[in-house]
Parts: C-alpha cells; sequence; structure tokens
C-alpha cells in the first residue's frame, strides 16, 4: 500500500527536497499534509499540485485566504492542533519545521505509533526524556533526516549506540564558512558573510548554527538521544568536505563510515523508504572524481557553543531545552542585526547560568522551561543590544 506522507515545514530546505524525492519517485508516496508558517504563497501552490487532504498554517489570519484558494476537499487547520491531527493521520510524518515548533509533530507522530522521519532536532533535544516514553509506542519508529545521524544508524545498523562493542560515534562536521578563523577576527562578521555556507544550502537558522559549530552541539545531543551513546564517546571532527557523513568506531579498531556527496535528498529518501532503499540516487560518488578527504580536531576556543552543548547534555533535564531556547532567541537577534555573530556564545551561556536542575517530567514542565529560558534570553540580548 502506498504509504501516506505530512510534510510539515514543507515550504522550507528540507520541506521542498522532501517534495522532490516524492516526484522522483511516482505512485510510491501519497502526500497528504502540508504545512508553514510563512510563504503562504508557496504552500497554496504546493496544495494546489498534491492536493492533500490537510494544510496547516500557523497564523489564525491566513486561514481564510488559504482555504479560499483551495478546492473544497482540503480541510485548512492552525497552529499545534492542526500540526497533531497530520500527525496522527500520516503512515510517515517529515518534521522539517524549524525550531521549538515542531515539538507537536515529534509527539504526536511517535505517540500515534507511526514512522517520524525527524529533520527537526530542535523537538528531540529539548524533549528527550518525553520522546523517549512515547517512542515504544507500539508501530512508532523514530528515522533521523540529519546527514550525520542518517550515517550513524546506517553504520549501525540494527545495533544500539550503547553496545559494548561501538567504541565511540564520530560526527563530522564542515566547520563552517568560519573554519580557520580566530575569535578577534569574527567580531565584525555579518549575516550575509554567516549565512554563506561552504557545502550545504540550508534554511538561515541552521546555517548560523553551523557557523558557531551549535548545530554540531545540538547533533551531539541528538545522537545520544537517538542511539543512547554516553556523551563520553560522541566525538566531533572537522571534514571540510561534507562527503565523510559519519562514523562508528567498533571495539576490534574498525571503524564504519557513510559517504556520498552533500545531498539532503539521500537522508530524506532513506527516512521515507527504510528499511527499503529508494531506487533514485542521490549525491552518489564517483570516487576518481572525488577530492582529497581531510580531517582536524574543532577550535573549541573559538567556537564555543560545542561545549557548551556538551555540557547542556551531561546536565540533562530540560538544561538542553534551555540551551535550545535560548540559541534560538540569539540566533533571531543575530539575523535581524541587533547582535555581533560573537554575543551568540555569549547569550547563551549567560542564559544557562540561570538554569537550575529540573528533570523534566511533562510536556508543561518544558514548555515552561523554554518560555522561562526565551525571557530570560530576551533580556541578555537586551543587554547587549545597548552595550
Ligand atoms: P527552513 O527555515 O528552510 O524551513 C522551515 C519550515 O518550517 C518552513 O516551511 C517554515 O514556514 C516552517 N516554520 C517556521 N517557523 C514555524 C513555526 N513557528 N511553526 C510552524 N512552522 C514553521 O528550515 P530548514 O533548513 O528546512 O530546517 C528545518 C529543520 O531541519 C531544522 O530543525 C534544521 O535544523 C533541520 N535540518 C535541516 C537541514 C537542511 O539541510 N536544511 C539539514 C539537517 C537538519
Ligand atoms: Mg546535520
Amino acid at each position: 500500500m502506498t504509504p501516506s506522507v505530512a510534510i510539515l515545514g514543507s515550504t522550507g530546505s528540507i520541506g521542498e527536497q522532501t517534495l522532490d524525492v516524492i516526484d522522483q519517485s511516482p505512485d510510491q508516496f501519497d502526500v497528504v499534509a502540508l504545512s508553514a508558517a510563512r510563504s503562504i504563497d508557496r504552500l497554496i501552490e504546493q496544495a494546489r499540485k498534491y492536493r492533500p487532504r490537510l494544510v496547516i498554517v500557523d497564523q489564525p489570519s491566513d486561514v481564510a485566504t488559504v482555504a479560499a484558494a483551495l478546492p473544497g476537499t482540503t480541510e485548512v487547520a492552525c497552529g499545534a492542533d492542526g500540526l497533531t491531527a497530520a500527525a496522527e493521520m500520516a503512515d510517515i510524518s517529515v518534521n522539517a519545521i524549524v525550531g521549538f515548533a515542531g515539538l507537536p509533530v515529534t509527539m504526536a507522530s511517535l505517540a500515534a505509533g507511526k514512522r517520524l522521519a525527524l529533520a527537526n532536532k530542535e523537538s528531540l533535544i529539548t524533549a528527550a526524556p518525553l520522546v523517549e516514553r512515547v517512542r515504544s509506542t507500539e508501530g512508532a519508529s523514530l528515522i533521523p533526516v540529519d546527514s550525520e545521524h542518517c550515517a550513524i544508524f546506517q553504520c549501525l545498523h540494527g545495533i544500539s549506540g550503547s553496545d559494548r562493542s561501538v567504541r565511540r560515534l564520530i560526527l563530522t562536521a564542515s566547520g563552517g564558512p568560519f573554519r580557520g578563523r580566530t575569535a578577534a577576527s569574527l567580531n565584525e562578521v555579518t549575516v550575509a558573510e554567516a549565512l554563506a555556507h561552504p557545502t550545504w544550502s540550508m534554511g538561515p537558522k541552521i546555517t548560523v548554527d553551523s557557523s558557531t559549530l551549535m548545530n554540531k552541539g545540538l547533533e551531539v545531543i541528538e545522537a545520544h538521544a537517538l542511539f543512547g551513546t554516553p556523551f563520553d564517546q560522541i566525538d566531533v571532527v572537522v571534514h571540510p568536505q561534507s562527503i565523510v557523513h559519519s562514523m562508528v568506531e567498533f571495539s576490534d579498531g574498525s571503524t564504519i563510515a557513510q559517504l556520498s556527496h552533500p545531498d539532503m535528498r539521500l537522508p530524506i529518501g532513506f527516512a521515507l523508504s527504510y528499511p527499503d532503499r529508494l531506487a533514485v540516487p542521490f549525491g552518489s560518488l564517483d570516487l576518481l572524481q572525488a577530492t582529497t578527504l581531510t580531517f582536524e580536531s574543532p577550535d573549541r576556543a573559538t567556537f564555543r557553543c560545542l561545549d557548551l552543548a556538551y555540557a547542556a547534555g551531561r546536565l540533562g533535564g530540560a538544561a538542553p531545552a534551555w540551551l535550545s531556547a535560548a540559541n534560538e532567541v540569539a540566533v533571531d537577534a543575530f539575523l535581524e542585526g541587533r547582535i555581533s555573530w560573537g554575543q551568540i556564545a555569549k547569550i547563551v551561556e549567560t542564559t544557562l547560568d540561570f538554569y537550575s536542575q529540573d528533570p523534566l517530567s511533562s510536556i508543561d514542565a518544558l514548555i515552561a522551561a523554554d518560555a522561562q529560558s526565551r525571557e530570560r534570553a530576551r533580556t541578555v540580548v537586551a543587554q547587549c543590544s545597548t552595550t
């Protein structure tokens, strides 16, 4: 039977690439829900093409506009309730929303015993203890779309990341546009420079996160949550060519890696078709044409967000939620020109100083932690902006 697919965040970088994968695999997937927060014209265009049963917008004021533009068979919903309904209905939900706003999709898809194709790392890392509970729902599966975690998932091939034979997970990082730069030379970087990623074309938030190495920090916590590997056994290595997407080192000395050209359609297609593989290739390598592969240590003193993330991950509880929320506030402020690039790490660090032990026992506690961290981070941003 053709699986039904909900693509939440369908107008973004991952959302559009998901539709491209589906276009190139005719009759294999049935698109039943689409959602976006902005780009309403593009959302309408997509809905006219795919004729989903449900379209979800973020602003109540957009509901009437979208409903008027679509045929009577498409229902238009709004916000978290709409996202939850989509995730409960579809066999596969692709969570391509950016930030904490993706939480309802992650929780609802797993709680309904469905397949979650997860690009939205923020929901997993902030809600890890809560996600862990719904993950065991009968029929539920969580397949990572993040390229590094898709690589590790393939290297582990069904064994747990805490298995005694796993010595360590090695996440690769491109290093971003500022690799090799000193902290002093980074004080004056512009938004445009931070958005010029050398190997991947992605949405603005994750591109800025790649420039600070916060993206890699979030991915370390994501790897811990997905595979259960202790933090001491998760390493990061900078690999500027973005060909080796990550590796697993085993106790007998073997290291297994997954390689391809950087193309997110490969992990998206993997998560859609698992345990089968798509018939169409994306990113396949011609080794004779491949450039030299190089590896180096991350510069942890200049890119402080990496260790801030390790620290929050080790604290556990609501600490990753505080880290992620503070980072979202700081990145928004940077993109809007209110703070400098160098202040992003400072804002996250200062906000985390206000975190106190919180085991994160419920969704309400998580939403409260997110709100507290945002409020604190906004105060710190305001202080930065005036100095
Ligand atoms: P993007 O900014 O290009 O797209 C985000 C999508 O989410 C858009 O459709 C937008 O309308 C929607 N959205 C934004 N705010 C929303 C809100 N408050 N409520 C509901 N919908 C909202 O982002 P992206 O680069 O596609 O990234 C999406 C997620 O995938 C992120 O969590 C990112 O870390 C992860 N990811 C992306 C890539 C990539 O190559 N782009 C790679 C790995 C992981
Ligand atoms: Mg990644």
